[in-house]
């Protein structure tokens, strides 16, 4: 028994030393993405559930690895957030959204918005997050009210004193403040009110089942009236269905993103896509 659990203790260093290695590799392999650029934002319709009009485009991003292809986000942004390379991806994003949104109101997409997300690094780094911002409006000649930043709830809970701080600094900027994946975290309702938010975005898991699961029937009933009450935007994603979005204006839900419209495109197919539709 006790060379067993020596072997088990041999075993699982190798696995963990192994882990070690891999993230490794792949952290040197995010750091030679960065300087290379090898990243390309996709986006996704935000749509009017009512009059079916666009009215933001959400920036998603991948990384192009010339050998390996595209990768999704889930596979290396949260490395770059352990180890801070989120910084300089993070302003890679809005600099781009905000070139590629003024690239898509000329191309016959006008007036919609652009919807960046923003990790909780970024956040906590809210004085350079603010620079980047307006530095890249002006570049691009864009007004803020084109820019909407997604914060998910897990960053909002941390220190709420500092938190509504910085969110007032970025809302001072006039651009558009979203909570994503709402509903998921454990943020205190009681704080929606003293935050300076404009949008609840209900995650992507309550809308999945909404039609057979009760639960989630109503929690999203629940997030739409509590939404109203507070004067808030509200915004439901992984809407993938005809019957989701049936239900979602049936609950009196604004806007939707999901499947059921569009697929997150890059930029050129996105806008040949939404014209020819
Ligand atoms: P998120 O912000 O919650 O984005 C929504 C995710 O759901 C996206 O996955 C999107 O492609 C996917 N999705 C959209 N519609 C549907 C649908 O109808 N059904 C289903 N099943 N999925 C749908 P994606 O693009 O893989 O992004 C995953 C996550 O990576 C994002 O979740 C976000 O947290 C993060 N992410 C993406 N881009 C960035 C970025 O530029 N910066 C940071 N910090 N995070 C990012
Ligand atoms: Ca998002
Ligand atoms: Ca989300
Ligand atoms: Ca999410």
């Amino acid at each position: 028994a006790k060379s067993e659990g020596k072997n088990n203790f041999q075993f699982y260093r190798d696995d963990l030393n192994v882990k070690a290695h891999d993230r490794l590799l792949l952290e040197n392999r995010i750091r030679s993405a960065i300087e290379e650029e090898y990243f390309q934002l996709y986006y996704q319709p935000q749509v009017d559930v009512r009059t079916g009009e666009l009215v933001g485009l959400e920036a998603l991003i991948r990384w192009i690895d010339p050998e390996k292809g595209v990768i999704p986000p889930i596979e290396f942004i949260p490395l770059a957030e352990d180890t801070g390379m989120i910084g300089k991806i993070g302003d890679w994003v809005i600099a781009k959204a905000c070139e590629e949104l003024k690239a898509m109101h000329a191309q016959g997409l006008p007036n919609v918005k652009v919807a960046v997300n923003v990790s909780p690094y970024q956040f906590k780094h809210g004085a350079h997050l603010c620079e980047v911002i307006e530095s890249s409006l002006k570049k691009y000649d864009l007004s803020s009210e084109y820019l909407s930043l997604e914060l998910t709830e897990s960053i909002l809970i941390e220190d709420i004193e500092e938190t509504i701080l910085s969110l007032n600094k970025l809302k001072g900027l006039n651009i558009t403040l979203a909570i994503d994946d709402f509903g998921t975290g454990y943020s205190s309702l009681s704080y929606l009110k003293s935050f300076p938010i404009d949008v609840l975005k209900i995650d992507q898991t309550f809308i999945r089942d909404i039609l057979s699961d009760e639960s989630d029937k109503a929690i999203v009933t629940a997030i739409i009236a509590m939404a109203d009450q507070l004067g808030l935007d509200v915004l439901a994603e992984g809407v993938e269905t005809q019957a989701h979005n049936d239900f979602l204006i049936e609950k009196g839900c604004h806007y939707a993103q999901g499947y059921f419209y569009c697929k997150p495109k890059p930029l050129d197919e996105l806008v040949e896509f939404w014209l020819a539709r």
